[in-house]
């Protein structure tokens, strides 16, 4: 597995430690001021305890983990050449400590996009995290529950989806949202002062971060696909790990090791033809958070992102086999009970979150998605029955699932029946069944690959 291995080393944080002279002078730069820290956030006072990045040369997503729900806001700063200062984008956290190690070591990243990402004490109430750009990007900004952590999204300006020119045949997406809104910016605001931040929102940057016509149904249907240079890339999810066993069955059985085994049953028949570069979130027993699992099939520039799990119930007679894609609501209680677990969150909380979603690419994306989960679930469902007639189909749906929030590219989320169900969990134990769900999988991905993205413009 060297595309994994690659990839772990990949998301290794870039840091620097610096001088603490070339600290000070960034500090001054982002309009962190040199006063003396409090003493740090008590026990249970949120705190920023980790700036997490993974990058290419077109993308990256920062992390910033504060463990407890702060209040934030995003903004950004123009260039300023005449102090030699970047682009910037700061997010400031009110009523937050900071860890001291992140005040010293800035995660470096330099990649052409992004040059680094560092914090510091704003005020005694407010922790700003600066990250500073190579050129403007657009970019989004958006918090996750449960422990909480804000998540920044910046894409490379050039790689805007064209606005497409098929029409939509399957489902628009919802309304765009994006906190803050660099796409429309309120007229007349005068540029924010490095020394005055506060005074009121930043001007966006310039470049638009989803064109004006996404929200027509004409633009969610799919842009179409530049020429393909390579071969149709994969991303297997197997759900959980580690210390997140996932559900569990009657007699124990846990679905992160179900979806392992199937994972790599999946990667081992994608593989056999050649035509897929397939690879794996996980290949081991490992946690992996749902951010990280996004920004691996993002940094990889996937084509497809395939996020396996198995479903439970309350209702130990619930049973069925079910693919989802993303929305920012659940049709009913049980799916957004099912989001919730599946994020690791309360109800209350996935209720209680301000969601967004990446209109940008999810908006694009969609339809794609949708096809796709439909045929997953189809096959799925057509080669379990070949030994399990009783195998049941709830079909295609949608529910707000973290992990596919942010993805880019065609993704899809498969509840590969209940585990809680006794009889669907001891199905689950026979290599025969697993076999049946990794190749309705397969058999999807194939066709979609063929006739999906390589000819998409034609639907
Ligand atoms: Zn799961």
């Amino acid at each position: 597995m060297e595309g994994e291995a690659g990839e772990r080393v990949d998301l290794t944080f870039l840091r620097r430690q610096l001088g603490a002279a070339f600290l000070a002078a960034f500090l001054c730069a982002a309009g962190l001021p040199l006063t003396a820290p409090p003493a740090d956030a008590a026990p249970g006072v949120p705190r920023v305890s980790d700036i997490r990045a993974w990058t290419n040369e077109i993308y990256t997503r920062v992390a910033i983990d504060t463990g407890e729900e702060v209040s934030w806001q995003a903004s950004t700063l123009r260039a300023d050449p005449a102090r030699a200062l970047p682009p910037r984008i700061f997010i400031d956290i009110r009523g937050a400590g900071i860890r001291d190690g992140i005040l010293r070591k800035p995660v470096e990243v330099r990649n052409g996009l992004l040059r680094q990402v560092r914090a510091g004490r704003f005020d005694r109430d407010t922790v700003r995290v600066v990250i500073d750009l190579e050129r403007e990007s657009t970019y989004r900004v958006f918090a996750l529950p449960g422990p909480f952590r804000i998540i920044v999204d910046i894409d490379g300006a050039g790689e805007i989806p064209v606005p497409p020119t098929s029409p939509d045949t399957v489902a628009p997406p919802g309304p765009v949202a994006a906190v803050p809104s660099p796409e429309n910016p309120p007229q007349g605001t005068p540029p924010v002062s490095t020394s005055n931040p506060s005074a009121g929102p930043a001007v966006p940057f310039a470049t638009p971060s989803i064109p004006p016509s996404v929200e027509s149904p004409r633009a969610a249907a799919s842009p179409p696909s530049p020429a393909r240079k390579h071969r149709v890339r994969v991303m297997i999810d197997p759900g959980h790990g580690g210390k997140d066993p996932g559900a569990i069955g009657p007699t124990g059985l846990k679905e992160k090791d179900v979806v392992l085994a199937i994972g790599r049953r999946i990667r081992e028949k994608l593989s056999r033809s050649g035509e897929f570069d397939v690879r794996m979130t996980r290949d081991e027993d490992v946690f992996i958070p749902l951010e990280e699992r996004t920004a691996m099939a993002n940094k990889g520039a996937v084509d497809i992102f395939v996020s396996l799990h198995i479903n439970a119930s309350r209702n130990r007679k619930a049973e069925g086999f079910s693919t989802y894609v993303l929305s920012r609501g659940a049709s009913n209680r049980e799916d957004l009970e099912l989001a919730a677990r599946e994020n690791g969150v309360p109800v209350g909380k996935l209720q209680g979150v301000k969601f967004i979603i990446d209109d940008m690419f999810t908006g694009a994306r969609k339809n794609e998605s949708l096809r796709l989960a439909k045929t997953v679930n189809d096959a799925v469902v057509r080669h379990v029955s070949t030994r399990y007639p009783e195998a049941q189909s709830l079909g295609l749906k949608q529910a707000p699932f973290y992990v596919l929030v942010g993805a880019r590219m065609t993704a899809v989320l498969v509840e590969a029946s209940f585990i809680s169900n006794a009889r669907e969990e001891s199905r689950l134990r026979d290599p025969s069944c697993l076999d049946g769900i990794a190749d309705g999988v397969v058999e999807a991905v194939r066709y979609y690959g063929q006739n999906g993205i390589l000819a998409h413009s034609d639907f």
